[in-house]
């Protein structure tokens, strides 16, 4: 087998950081060694009978990029060698990936269960979009497996839930729901992205779907939206996912799909130099007196620590915390930071700040917030992979402003 056959790459057996590196390169008759890009549209067939046999599925040969595209399917196949799945189906952006995994399945009179820590953007979908198309949709806000049994007690389609949560950090038991969701007829879709792929597995897990926003730990730097779906259920994908994705458009681009293929090489590295650096930061927090908690799952204060050590091989890149003081107090401290970006966003090489009661979970009511444990003096940093000294420096400087 040449080395350049993907076929190859595949079969190879190889480990996670080889096939993040190496897998799905389908090189061209060029030999190039980095992978090719085709920023292409649509493609030639030899003959209209080639074109027939195309479209009745007969020949595999791509037909136009909304359908598929090599840069695309190398990104799919890396994707899925990294998650240990059948079927990557990626998309334009995380937001993208989530509603299509669910709005693929779910019709008018089907049951949704989600829970009620989601980033914002994903609770809008399951808990205002969805209903308007005739779907019920029932929340959990808590952790305890008998509130999911009792909403599960009632046929369901489908179950959606983020672990940790964005931005509390609350754990939910995967394995433990996985089990109850296909006896209330559900599927269960896991979006990983705080947990990161490096870190959490919820496919071994039991669930069936598990979908990422790439634009984080994925891109890593800061560049690109995308967002992919994984999973190894083939009646899924055949029966719902493959024509939603081809019929309403959400596609991830070439250039981005590109992009995002380079990317992964340096995945693992990244996360795992991140994780470090957060848990430096959350004990250096825990020892700076103007911070009155620190939320972070590598942290044995963690609520669910036992829950953190069955569940995650890592603690993730993003640690909580709240200053002494009220939303003025968390204000002041990150405009006094002098290194570390203000910016809603997570999982990039660069550190950045949020205060998630003004931003991403400004649309949420008070007292929804309240029920979350979302105080108004706390922060959410996302570490990036500067020198970590220079990090705790920035901090300690504005927590003196
Ligand atoms: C960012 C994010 C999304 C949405 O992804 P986009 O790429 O911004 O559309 C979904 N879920 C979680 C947990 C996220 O952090």
């Amino acid at each position: 087998m040449s080395k350049n056959d993907k076929a190859g790459n595949e079969a190879g057996g190889w480990r996670r950081q080889t096939n993040l590196v190496r897998g799905g390169l389908d090189r061209s008759h060029f030999d190039e060694i980095s992978e090719g890009m085709y920023l292409t549209s649509s493609y030639a067939y030899e003959s209209a009978e080639q074109a027939q046999r195309a479209f009745k599925g007969e020949e595999d040969h791509y037909m136009y990029s909304r359908y598929g595209n090599p840069s695309v399917t190398m990104f799919e196949d890396r994707m899925k060698l990294m998650e240990g799945a059948e079927i990557c189906q990626s998309t334009a952006s995380g937001m993208g990936a989530v509603f299509a995994s669910l709005a693929c399945m779910l019709g008018s009179g089907d049951r949704l269960v989600a829970s009620k820590a989601l980033f914002g953007s994903c609770d809008y979908v399951c808990t205002v979009l969805l209903p308007q198309y005739g779907i019920e949709t029932v929340t959990v806000a808590s952790s305890d497996l008998g509130e999911w049994e009792k909403a599960l007690s009632e046929p369901t389609k489908a179950v959606f839930l983020e672990t940790p949560s964005n931005p509390m950090m609350q754990m939910l038991d995967i394995e433990a729901i996985a089990e109850l969701a296909p006896k209330a007829g559900a599927r269960l879709v896991v979006d990983n992205v705080f947990a990161t792929p490096i870190y959490q597995k919820p496919l071994a897990l039991g669930a069936d779907i598990v979908m990422y926003s790439t634009t984080k730990h994925i891109d890593g730097q800061g560049r690109t939206l995308g967002g992919a779906v994984l999973t190894n259920d083939a009646d899924y994908f055949k029966d719902h996912m493959r024509m939603f994705i081809r019929h309403t458009g959400p596609t991830l681009s070439p250039f981005n799909a590109w992009l995002l293929t380079k990317s992964l090489e340096t995945l693992e590295l990244r996360v795992r130099e991140q994780a470090a650096a957060a848990a430096e930061i959350a004990d250096f927090l825990g020892t700076q007196g103007r911070i009155t908690e620190v939320v972070f799952p590598g942290l044995d204060s963690h609520p669910q620590y036992d829950l953190v050590q069955k569940q995650m091989s890592g603690p993730g890149t993003v640690v909580v915390f709240e200053l002494d003081g009220d939303q003025a107090r968390a204000f002041k401290f990150m405009n006094a930071l002098r290194l570390i970006d203000i910016s809603n966003n997570l999982g990039d090489a660069k550190s950045m700040i949020t205060h998630p009661t003004t931003t991403t979970h400004q649309r949420v009511s008070a007292d929804e917030r309240a029920e979350l444990g979302i105080h108004e003096n706390m922060v959410r940093l996302s570490v990036g992979l500067e020198d970590v000294e220079d990090l705790k420096e920035d901090i300690a400087a504005a927590l003196k402003a």
